[in-house]
């Protein structure tokens, strides 16, 4: 059996390069140099670090590896969302998915190979969690986002006379495949790495948790002291449909998970927002409108709504449009402040899991 790798040096916060630099008796400026390489320049290798000795890269090589998720795939659909499957080290493959806006690329990360939390119409669950990402690998998603969009040219172009921006997402939602309050430690330490200014700096309000519904999670998230955004997906008004949908739902029912999301802006500030995937003809019905209303009506919250990308097997379908809408209008006219998301990337599969999912069925 091959020795076990290194741990990966995308796993270290910037702040962490001080003391390993020390450690190693290295002035302090070497640390600077490795953050300015990971970060600004990139470098997917310890040889690409060129400002350091060369003797230094062995060195640093033999305790932390620098190697980039493998690009297995990418899919791209016509209106430019892209969506990579990547493998990691041991030949896992994660999902991420690439969405340009006008002025941004928001990227879709993923925090768990596959999910143990089983959604009925989730294509990551189907076949369970096989394991936690490390942070490092979770950073490696970014970093190999940061890359394509280097190579592609993705980036608006600058204003006339602005420095050109680095390519890098604008936004992250942790919304790929796998749960992140499961492996909470990774998912905190990755993102405190993407928030930090040395790291790779995108603002906390550009970044958004995701998550099925695990209570302990937002609890201890409301303590961190964070300004990241909080999406919680809900999908049913009751508990008997809940229940169905989510099996999550039986170890934190909704009036647990509601009083959570409470305390939580209670204690943060920040208002949380619900997701709600319609599924045709079982959440999507006038009545689900009003329940949901009288749920949320005194909670301070925002609802986005998803239609849902059918995962093959599962037999939910989609709404129609016109029901999406009048399901919005309905929310909207309670006072509920609800978006719509528009589905892109449809034939990418960009659902969560959904590409790993084929690829294990076809695989060509
Ligand atoms: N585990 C986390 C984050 C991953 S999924 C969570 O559950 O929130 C991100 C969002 O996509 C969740 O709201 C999830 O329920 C939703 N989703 C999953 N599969 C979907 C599908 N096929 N169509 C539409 N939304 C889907």
């Amino acid at each position: 059996m091959s020795p076990p790798l290194p741990p990966s040096a995308w796993s270290l916060l910037p702040a962490e390069w001080k003391p390993l630099c020390k450690e190693l008796g290295l002035p302090a400026f070497r640390s600077e140099q490795i953050v300015t390489g990971l970060y600004q320049n990139f470098a997917q290798s310890w040889q690409e670090l060129t400002t350091l000795p060369a003797g230094l890269r062995d060195t640093l090589a033999e305790r932390l590896s620098l190697t980039p998720l493998e690009t297995v795939h990418i899919h791209e659909s016509a209106d430019g969302v892209r969506k990579l499957l990547l493998a990691c080290a041991d030949g896992e493959r994660i999902e991420t998915v690439l969405i340009p806006s006008k002025d941004r690329v928001t990227q879709c990360i993923s925090t768990q190979v596959g999910c143990a939390f089983g959604c009925a119409f989730c294509a990551s669950g189907a076949a369970g969690c096989v394991r936690d990402l490390t942070a490092g690998e979770i950073v490696a998603e970014v970093m190999a986002a940061c890359h394509l969009m280097r190579a592609s040219a993705v980036l608006p172009s600058p204003r006339p006379g602005a420095k050109p921006a680095l390519p890098r997402p604008g936004n992250i939602v942790v919304m790929g495949m796998g749960e992140p309050f499961a492996n909470y430690d990774n998912v905190l330490r990755a993102l405190r790495i993407l928030n930090d200014q040395k790291g790779v700096n995108i603002g906390a309000r550009h970044i958004t948790l995701s998550t099925c519904g695990v209570v302990p999670g937002i609890r201890r998230l409301a303590e961190e002291g964070l300004q990241f955004e909080l999406s919680v997906s809900l999908h049913a008004p009751d508990d008997a449909l809940r229940d169905r949908l989510m099996p999550v739902n039986k170890r934190w029912p909704i009036a647990t998970l509601l009083d959570t999301c409470r305390d939580y802006t209670e204690k943060t500030g920040r208002v949380v927002t619900f997701e709600y995937t319609l599924v045709k003809g079982l959440n999507d019905r006038p009545h689900h409108a009003d329940a949901l209303i009288r749920l949320l009506r005194h909670l301070p919250c925002k609802v986005n709504l998803i239609p849902l990308s059918p995962v093959e097997g599962t037999g939910f379908e989609r709404p129609e449009d016109r029901t999406c809408l009048a399901f919005l209008d309905t929310l909207l006219k309670a006072k509920i402040n609800t978006t719509l998301r528009k589905s892109r990337g449809k034939d990418v599969d960009a659902a969560c899991g959904q590409l790993r999912l084929r690829k294990q069925l076809n695989p060509l």
